[in-house]
């Protein structure tokens, strides 16, 4: 090995090592996010962020993480908050950061999603593997209340709405909605510091994610929108989002239209949007794009 060689792939090696170490890394602590003196985000441990809502009689909680030690300290943290029990669990959508920590909260706990999130329970993951959910030690932890296109909640004097607003990163996002606070909990429907993550797989589309976004800002009045991954967002920035989307989307169909193939297209963005591209081309190729 040469004398050059030696000194490129010493970094490398560094590289690849912080990577692996990146991955066994302890999770950052659950940190609950003061948005009212009864709504929270719910930041930190393994998983995506959520939420708390409490209500005069119970609580609500949305979504929910990842692993044990992380729900704990989620449960450890309401009881600081309130003794009220924890009567609801929404999952948002169906990853696995928002749902495998369903198992870890009490049995009593009613779990709710849209009626189409529920069935993605039960799809094989992206590689193929059996989902987790179809087995008996699971079953209580499947969401047993669905709905298709709103429901409402009242904890007491509180009133939650649940909206469904259509297909985007999946086919069965809901909005968790308190009117109160003008506050969305939106799950994965924005990201504003990577890519957008559409999941075809399970039926999700880019160009109805687009239409689904437009439809929650003309019908909500939400001020603040929480989400899985990213800061709190203003109404402005969910615009942005969708705007660069679309703008994604029309670069990708105008270089079609030129008769590149996706990896052509593919090198003409960001290497982090490949996943997204790919999508947004295999969209367009089989008329699913309106
Ligand atoms: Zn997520």
């Amino acid at each position: 090995m040469n004398r050059n060689v030696r000194l490129i792939l010493v970094p490398v090696v560094l590289l690849l090592a912080s990577a692996a170490f990146g991955q066994q890394r302890e999770s950052s602590p659950v940190e609950f996010q003061r948005i009212s003196d009864r709504l929270f985000q719910i930041a930190g441990g393994r998983g995506a962020q959520g939420g708390v809502y409490i209500g005069d009689n119970a609580v609500l909680v949305i979504d929910a993480k990842m692993d044990e030690a992380s729900v704990k300290q989620v449960i450890e943290g309401i009881g600081k908050l309130t003794d009220k029990p924890i009567k609801y669990l929404v999952n948002t959508h169906s990853d696995g950061d928002h749902i495998a920590g369903n198992r870890y909260f009490p049995k009593t706990v009613t779990f709710i999603a849209h009626e189409n999130c529920r069935q993605e329970f039960f799809l094989p993951g992206r590689n193929g593997a059996p989902s987790p959910w179809s087995t008996p030690e699971l079953a209580p932890f499947v969401p047993s209340v669905t709905f298709t296109d709103r429901m409402d909640l009242y904890l007491g004097s509180q009133h939650v709405e649940l909206r469904y607003f259509g297909v985007g990163h999946t086919t069965g996002d809901t909005v968790v909605y308190l009117p109160e606070e003008k506050t969305a909990f939106i799950g994965d429907q924005i990201f504003l510091t990577r890519t957008q993550l559409i999941h075809s797989y399970k039926g999700g589309n880019s160009f109805e994610h687009v239409k689904t976004l437009s439809k929650m800002l003309d019908t909500l009045e939400a001020e603040r929108f929480c989400s899985g991954h990213s800061d709190m967002a203003d109404r402005s920035q969910v615009a942005n989002h969708i705007e660069q989307m679309k703008q994604q989307q029309a670069k990708v169909k105008a270089l079609m239209e030129q008769g590149k193939s996706v990896a052509e297209i593919q090198s003409q963005f960001d290497q982090g949007q490949s996943r997204l591209i790919e999508s947004v081309y295999n969209e367009v190729k089989s008329g699913s794009a309106q």
